[in-house]
């Protein structure tokens, strides 16, 4: 933009300058021609005045005549500072104030003498060599017949006049020189102030191409400048509102890509990836900004999926497909492929939609495991009952000692499936949250020595030691019928597989643990429960929380129990936002342990 200011201000500049030029030269010039003019007329009436009041003579000699006219020449050159010369009338020079007559040719053919030739005063100006300046001549006839027919030329030197012009000249060109600079600089403020506008809005149309929105225009006044620099306002005002309703659409919809459970992939009528979401990047392993704008057959998406985009771009149609991929991870995916058009005819591309199933069928497969396994665990009890009821009333009852061994059986098994379904009961009351959570400051020395009392009877029968580690005053935030089940579910496995003479050790105490959230120590719980039992072999530790899972079956079911008692405990320790972990030796003992915050969060009620 500065160079169309320059190119302006020259312009300016220029044209004040070439008018400047041709006045002073027009100037020096009638200057010149006036100075001449007046000389001339000066020249003009000292001849004439000569003509009347020089005492013309006429003589015998032209000797005498020369110096006659000569000596007049000469006086009179000294007087005006003019060169006098009289000629004749044929052109002979009889007398002149600087150049001796006799050397001076006949001057008849002189133009300012022909001019006075014909009547009237000429004259002329030419260049002197003998002088070596410009002179004027002005010539007049002189008629006093009998004395001197002839004509009395001035002449007068013009290098004054020539001096007077040049100094002129001088002042113009220092008048000029100073018009330019100031012509140059108003020139230059007026274009400035034409292109400042015009420079801004440049500025600002470079700006918005930058994509800053946020520029704005000064220049908004009432002329064609002003019109458009709010016209380039209203459309940059325009063009904010646009792109930020579409940043928030894209921030709308990437938020909800994002967020959503599927994998959506969009491939272009080209074939190149268009859009990928974090559930897909997920699903295959890959970041999206190595997979946009790139070819789907240059991208490491399992084949069977390039398959079906390939089938979608030739056949434009909708494939379902399910499909398992093993990158990044084994996983069993729902593929749709929807063919997508921008309007009726013209063809977009396709959107890829992938539905993790593994999780899906997983749970599908743990519940029909669930229900094989309560009915199994059903079965057994129910079987026994059974078995033993028809052999009583196949005569069996008749024999006591057998009748009632036989009904101590029924009861104890009776009592297995009670515990069985109460325990399954339990499971599922929590696992629903149907029962919310009761939180109370519970006191937990006297909770676990209650629970401990609970158990004692059983613990002496195997002649095991139970120790209790507490701290005094130790309260915690808990519900506790649960609480106090998780501990006795605990301490009834600890005796259970504790053999005889065994030690069973319960402890209770408050850790400090470094919270991630907030740098603040949070205070929490520990309760370990140890025994020097059986152990759990390593490969059976990660499944022992599993319902029904159980290492030893006949042991286990031998003890009475229903392989329950530890996925209750598991699920009320999460209820409770603890943790719950063990180490196991075999033949050396085991230990759980939970850790559960002292003070329990509001609870988030989802439903
Ligand atoms: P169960 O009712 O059979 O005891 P649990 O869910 O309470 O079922 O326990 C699951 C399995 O974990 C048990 O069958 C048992 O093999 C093992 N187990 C639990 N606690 C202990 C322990 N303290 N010592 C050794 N094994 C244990």
């Amino acid at each position: 933009m500065s160079r169309f200011r320059n190119r302006l201000t020259l312009t300016y500049v220029l044209m004040v300058g070439l008018s400047v030029l041709v006045a002073g030269i027009y100037m020096a010039y009638s200057f010149k021609e006036s100075h001449i003019k007046q000389l001339e007329q000066t020249m003009v009436q000292e001849i004439k005045m000569l003509d009347t009041t020089l005492d013309w003579r006429s003589f015998d000699t032209a000797e005498e005549r020369s110096e006659y006219y000569t000596s007049w020449a000469k006086a009179l050159q000294q007087a005006t500072e003019t060169r006098v010369t009289f000629v004749l009338a044929d052109g002979t020079v009889i007398g002149d104030s600087s150049y001796d007559v006799n050397s001076m040719d006949n001057h008849l053919q002189r133009e300012e003498i022909q001019q006075a030739a014909n009547g009237y005063f000429g004259s002329i100006i030419r260049f002197s060599n003998t002088l070596n300046e410009n002179m004027l001549y002005v010539t007049g006839p002189i008629q006093h017949p009998g004395k001197f027919e002839g004509y009395v030329r001035l002449a007068k030197g013009l290098a004054e006049v020539e001096a007077g012009v040049r100094q002129f000249l001088e002042y113009v060109v220092i008048g000029l020189a100073g018009l330019f600079l100031a012509a140059a600089i108003v020139s230059y403020r007026i274009a400035q102030k034409l292109t400042r506008p015009m420079e801004d809005m440049t500025r600002v149309a470079l700006r918005i191409a930058k994509r800053d929105y946020s520029a704005r225009v000064e220049a908004t006044g009432k002329d064609e400048l002003g019109q458009l620099g709010s016209a380039i306002n209203a459309m940059a005002d325009s063009l904010e509102e646009q792109v930020n309703e579409i940043r928030e659409n894209e921030s709308r919809l990437r938020s909800v890509l994002d967020h959503m459970m599927n994998g959506i992939v969009m491939v272009d009528a080209n074939g190149r990836v268009g859009l990928m979401n974090g559930k897909a990047e997920q699903l295959f392993g890959l970041s999206c900004k190595e997979c946009l704008g790139k070819n789907y057959t240059d991208i490491r998406i399992p084949s069977e999926l390039q398959v079906i985009i390939s089938e979608v771009m030739m056949y434009r149609n909708y494939v379902q497909h399910e499909t398992t991929v093993y990158y990044p991870e084994e996983r069993l995916l729902d593929i749709h492929a929807v063919p997508v058009y921008y309007t009726d005819e013209e063809w977009a591309g396709l959107l890829l939609m992938m539905q993790d199933l593994s999780e899906l069928r997983r749970l599908e497969r743990m519940r029909s495991e669930f229900v094989a396994n309560v009915s199994h665990e059903l079965k057994t009890p129910i079987a026994a009952v059974k078995g033993f009821a028809e052999t009583l009333l196949n005569g069996a009852i008749q024999d006591a000692e057998t009748a009632h061994s036989f009904v101590q059986i029924i009861h104890d098994e009776s009592e297995r499936l009670n515990r069985l379904i109460g325990d399954l009961l339990e499971l599922s009351k929590i696992q629903s949250r149907q029962v919310p959570m009761q939180y109370s400051p519970v006191h937990l020395p006297s909770l676990l020595e209650q629970t401990v009392h609970i158990l004692k009877k059983n613990a002496d029968r195997k002649e095991i030691e139970i120790t209790l580690e507490v701290t005094d005053d130790l309260f915690i935030e808990a519900d506790e019928d649960r609480l106090r089940q998780i501990v006795l579910n605990l301490l009834s496995n600890a005796i259970n597989y504790t053999p005889e003479e065994g030690k069973v050790k319960l402890c209770a105490r408050p850790i400090r643990v470094d919270s991630s959230i907030d740098s603040e120590l949070d205070e929490q719980i520990e309760i370990s429960i140890t025994d020097t039992g059986i152990g759990i072999p390593k490969k059976d530790l990660p499944r022992i929380f599993e319902r029904f899972y159980r290492v030893d079956k006949a042991r286990s079911r031998g003890s009475g129990g229903t392989g329950l008692g530890l996925s209750i405990v598991k699920h009320l320790v999460e209820s409770h936002q603890g943790t719950l972990k063990v180490e196991s030796e075999v033949g050396i003992g085991s230990t759980f342990t939970i850790v559960l915050p002292i003070i329990q969060d509001a609870p988030i009620d989802f439903e």
